[in-house]
């Protein structure tokens, strides 16, 4: 999905007045969109004068970085509330078995929708 660098936007409303789908908002002279209504056209991307709308995938690495914080935290939390280390590598566990969950579905997902073409 499209996201908005936000320091990068002057608030022009371009994006808002062209966007097929509603789907950016302007807020105190900030552009935002809304993800539930984006139909992932691009038009935004093509058409902002600053590039402040950037592509999903530039967001991969910081992505990452938030998922590996959230885990640390949680296992922190584990190990606080449940008594010891080893809730600590459980909740490790957990959490990889969850994002193992993820890469599953979106591999087949892709399956999926290669099929479609
Ligand atoms: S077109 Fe670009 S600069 Fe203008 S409001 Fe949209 S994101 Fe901001
Ligand atoms: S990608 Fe298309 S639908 Fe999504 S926010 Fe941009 S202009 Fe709107």
């Amino acid at each position: 999905m499209p996201w908005v660098q936000s320091e990068m936007c002057t608030g022009c409303g371009d994006c808002v007045e062209e966007c097929p789908s509603g789907a950016i908002l302007l807020e105190n002279d900030t552009a935002s969109i809304n993800m539930e209504d984006c139909i992932r056209c691009g038009t935004c991307h093509d058409l902002c004068p600053e590039e402040a709308i950037r592509h999903d995938g530039e967001r991969v690495a910081a992505d990452v970085e938030v998922n590996i914080e959230k885990t640390k935290e949680c296992m922190e939390a584990c190990e606080r509330h449940l008594g010891d280390a080893e809730e600590a590598a459980k909740c490790l566990t957990r959490w990889i078995k969850h994002y193992n969950r993820i890469r599953t579905i979106a591999e087949k997902t892709i399956e999926g929708l290669e099929s479609l073409q």
